[in-house]
């Protein structure tokens, strides 16, 4: 993003809100993890410099182009702000011997400047004829007006600031061709000084912060300077101007504190709140003067620990230590004799205000924020905005993020903290699942060839001992039955350890489960029982393992079976639904039910409560490894004594780069 007078360091910002809940003109936004301050909409007044903990935020430095360009072009005068008593306290006097230094060919007060609108204002009150007069001077004040209540920009006092006039005038002035430099407290003039209305005047800007790192950079040692004093034309009571109130004193206009015909306005907060008074007409006041800042000495880059009393009285007391000196003759022709510079500006609207959005908008944004009713709206100000409303329009206009709400990022992330423990629980579960897989398959392998030996010779002595007529016909049964069981136990061990692999092709679920529930029926072990399947599905196929769901589909059904045993009623319901992306398939049955301490142990591997020889507690585990590589899901819900549904969630397609052993060969149609 284009970085405008202010910007984020990005590795700085720690996203606290502070800048966005300072921002008068809602300019900065969370984008990708960074407060970004969006350039057209800021108004540089630098509150968000001022307030930011980890001076993330940074006013644009000039230095190089002072240093490297201009001053080596030798003729170039410093105009300095009269706050610079309260950000080089001790040093003040010597400042104009340290810029010469550096290289400033003059160094003059830009307080003569506002000496020099003072007359411009005065005349401008008089013919005022009842309209409300703004104040123009302070950039932020205009720039936040032109932008967002333009319909005040009829308001501002057209003329242009004192830096402005004292660049006009020091140009005007000169025999010679000369560079201008404002230095000053204020991030704005680095916007002002470029605006069209005005350019030209002055050349480039400056702050007190830079004109510290610049001594710093060159190793300007005060012990060895000299004091001195400021080049001419000397100010005379425009040196106030710095101070709230200071254009009042200088131009003349009554502030008596009776005299409600004039306000005097500073600070952000109290900036907005008469705009919006001015704006609803509550006020009729012929002057506002106000300035954003409280006083430029508060200004954000006047780069000083001192509080706010102890710069206004540095600056007092320099005011009064020099306006002595001024030869008020002299002082007084200096005015008159710069009585034609055009010192008239204008101010264009630049409208950055949003359309605002409808009420059903509003009420979108704040139900998605989980304000659903009056009582949720908190108000509780940490998202920068005062209300809830305000927030979610601010939201509606693209200016402001739903992650900047507390409450509803609080709400998220204990959402999000529980379903991460659920996946914990996942995750150790299906650890769990692989690793006793891996012990199966080993154990598997091996029984398996003893195994067969055992079946086939006992079957094979069972011959010779029914053509020998030896009545032991039942032990062998016993033998070959147990070994059978022996290998039923083993190919189960076999399926479960084998979950890691799919063959996909595309599966009718419907088919699937009705062959499933065909052969069933002709099972007598399910003679009592009554199957039925509910299908809502329009010829829809699935991408799964054929082979694999039939076995889950079975186990369910041998599961429900075997819970209905001691039932009356012994039903099997088997309903077959979908959804977007889903097909969900619940085996519901009117079984035992399982007991909620169980709940958490049916899927553990050998956990049965059959009785022996009858379970081997693989059925469960078998369908969640299944389940879970189609990247479905399992859910039940049981009442004891009435029956239980198992829900199974299959997505209708699969990720295939999630699954590794599919060929492309494998797909049927
Ligand atoms: P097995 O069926 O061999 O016992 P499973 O893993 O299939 O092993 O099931 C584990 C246990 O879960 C069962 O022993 C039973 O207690 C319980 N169970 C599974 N399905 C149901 C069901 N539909 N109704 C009641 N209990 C069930
Ligand atoms: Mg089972």
């Amino acid at each position: 993003m284009n970085n405008g007078i202010v910007s984020t360091i990005a590795f700085k910002c720690k996203i606290c809100y502070s800048c966005i809940r300072e921002c008068p003109a809602k300019a900065i936004r969370v984008l990708k993890g960074q407060a970004v301050i969006e350039t057209d909409r800021c108004i540089s007044c630098g509150h968000c410099v001022k307030v930011c903990s980890q001076n993330a935020k940074q006013i644009q430095s000039n230095i190089d182009e002072i240093l490297y360009e201009l001053i080596p072009k030798n003729n170039v005068v410093a105009i300095v702000a009269p706050s610079i008593a309260a950000a080089f306290p001790e040093l003040s006097s010597k400042i104009p011997t340290a810029l010469r230094k550096i290289g400033f060919n003059k160094v003059c007060e830009t307080a003569f400047g506002a000496d020099l609108i003072n007359p411009v204002y005065e005349k401008l009150f008089e013919e005022s004829k009842g309209k409300t007069i703004i104040s123009s001077p302070c950039p932020a004040v205009y720039s936040y007006i032109q932008k967002y209540f333009g319909e005040l920009t009829e308001n501002l006092a057209p003329i242009v600031s004192p830096m402005i006039a004292m660049g006009k005038y020091l140009k005007l002035n000169s025999e010679k061709e000369i560079q201008v430099v404002f230095i000053g407290p204020c991030a704005a003039k680095k916007m002002e000084f470029q605006d069209e209305e005005v350019r030209g005047a002055i050349d480039a800007v400056i702050t007190f912060v830079e004109l510290k790192e610049i001594f710093e950079r060159l190793k300007i040692n005060f012990d060895k300077l000299e004091e001195s004093e400021l080049d001419p034309p000397f100010a005379y009571e425009g040196k106030s101007y710095p101070l709230a109130g200071g254009l009042l004193k200088t131009a003349a206009i009554s502030s008596d504190v009776l005299n409600k015909n004039v306000i005097i306005v500073e600070g952000k907060n109290k900036v907005e709140e008469i705009i919006n008074e001015i704006l609803n007409k509550k006020i009729n006041a012929k002057f506002i003067d106000i300035l954003f800042c409280e006083g430029c000495i508060s200004g954000p880059a006047v780069g000083s620990e001192l509080n706010y009393y102890s710069k206004r009285e540095k600056v007092i007391n320099y005011i009064n230590d020099k306006i002595h000196l001024v030869d008020k003759n002299v002082w007084k022709s200096n005015i008159y004799n710069s009585r034609d510079i055009d010192l008239s500006r204008k101010f264009p609207i630049k409208n950055q205000r949003k359309k605002m959005p409808s009420e059903i908008q509003i009420r979108e944004i704040l139900n998605r924020t989980n304000k659903l009713t009056k009582q949720d709206e908190l108000n509780c100000g940490a998202c920068g905005y005062f209300t809830c409303r305000e927030y979610a329009i601010a939201i509606a206009k693209n200016i402001a993020e739903e992650e900047m709400c507390l409450p509803f990022l609080i709400e998220k992330l204990q959402l999000a903290l529980e379903e991460l423990k659920e996946t914990q629980e996942q995750l150790d579960n299906a650890e769990k699942l692989a690793s006793i897989g891996q012990l199966a398959a080993g154990v598997a392998h091996e029984i398996n060839n003893p195994l067969g030996t055992i079946m086939l010779y006992s079957s094979m002595l069972k011959k010779e001992s029914q053509k020998t007529g030896r009545n032991n016909l039942a032990d062998f049964d016993m033998i070959i039955e147990e070994a059978n069981r022996c290998k039923n136990i083993v190919s189960n061990l076999l399926n479960f350890a084998r979950q890691g692999r799919l063959k996909i092709s595309r599966v009718n679920i419907i088919d699937l489960i009705s062959n499933i529930v065909r052969s069933c029926s002709i099972n007598p072990s399910f003679n009592e029982v009554k199957i039925e399947i509910f299908d809502e599905l329009v010829d829809e196929k699935i991408e799964a393992d054929y082979d694999q769901l039939k076995q889950v589909f079975l186990n369910l059904i041998n599961n429900a079976r075997e819970a209905c045993e001691e039932s009356v009623q012994k039903n099997i319901t088997i309903k077959i639904h979908s959804n977007e992306k889903n097909i969900i398939v619940d085996v519901t049955d009117t079984g035992c039910g399982i007991p909620e301490e169980n709940m958490k142990k049916i899927f553990t591997p050998f956990f049965t409560t059959k009785k022996f020889g009858k379970g081997t507690g693989l059925g469960l585990a078998i369908i969640y490894g299944i389940i879970k590589m189609h990247k479905g899901d399992i859910k039940i819900e049981s009442k004891i004594n009435m029956g239980t549904m198992i829900t199974i969630t299959l997505p209708k397609i699969i990720n295939q780069n999630t699954i590794m052993s599919i060929k492309e060969n494998e797909y049927v149609s």
